[in-house]
């Protein structure tokens, strides 16, 4: 018998075609259980997870995310002891000034994403030059700073569990820049006396740079002083942005927050 010169590539290509006519299986029910659950490997049964729309750039809230400051409205804060936001919002930015503001809701496991600038004329060195910082759970500080050409202790660097562990790298963008900083905060686990059982963990990324990887959370943060978690801790908190009272103010934007269970 005589064959074409291209038989076996008809050949070939005929199986590949009948290869992609047959569906990909959405699931298997005779597969291995996965050890500590109750799913088969690629179990068809498992649920399929929920569809969250994203934002059209990853500034912008995903659709399930609860949006704390879109350029207009500070009224997801509030000042001291309940008083109304005292921070302005100016250029659909919010200026730092007026003491601490707390979120009206509270929060704990999260995704958080905020933005911040300081300005490249900012006064001052180490930590009083553009200071702030995001307490999670009103506790436990992810430290921001200019931390472009100034010097200041490791563990009070921009990305730093505030006095604890310092970033894995510098990644902050010259002032007069926004710096991104995308966090996964997981709650420190409590029992029912309100004693922590479990500690508290922060992955950070600034400007697409990872700087904590599931770091762990020693206690709440504290300036020279080491720190426990001695006492009685809640399950959720307020998030609280930190007035550090340096010139001009550090401004933020696009802030929005995840809760995760
Ligand atoms: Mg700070």
């Amino acid at each position: 018998m005589k064959f074409h010169p291209l038989f076996p590539i008809i050949t070939l290509s005929a199986v590949v075609a009948f290869a992609e006519d047959k569906p990909s299986p959405i699931g298997y029910e005779d597969t291995p259980l996965i050890p500590g659950t109750q799913w088969r490997v690629h179990d068809i049964k498992r649920p399929a997870p929920n569809v969250v729309a994203p934002g059209k750039t990853s500034a912008d809230a995903p659709a399930d995310a609860v949006v704390l400051f879109d350029g207009k409205s500070n009224e997801q804060f509030r000042g001291k002891d309940g008083a109304p936001c005292p921070w302005k919002v100016e250029n659909g930015e919010l200026v730092v000034k007026g003491g601490d503001i707390w979120t009206k809701e509270s929060f704990g496991s999260c995704q958080l994403h905020i933005e911040w600038l300081t300005q490249p004329e900012t006064k001052g060195n180490s930590q009083k030059k553009g200071n702030s910082g995001v307490f999670f759970m009103d506790r436990y500080e992810a430290q921001i700073l200019d931390c472009y050409n100034n010097p200041t202790y490791a563990d009070g660097s921009a990305g730093a569990v505030y006095g604890q562990t310092p970033p894995l790298v510098n990644a902050v963008r010259p002032p007069g820049n926004w710096q991104v900083y995308d966090v996964i905060f997981t709650a420190a686990k409590v029992d029912q006396d309100g004693a922590v059982t479990e500690p508290a963990y922060v992955t950070t990324i600034i400007n697409g740079i990872c700087v904590q990887n599931h770091t762990k959370i020693m206690g709440p943060t504290v300036h020279r002083q080491t720190t426990s978690y001695k006492g009685k801790f809640p399950g959720q908190a307020p998030i609280r942005l930190q007035d550090h009272g340096n010139e001009p103010p550090v401004r933020f934007r696009n802030i929005w927050i995840r809760p995760l269970p």
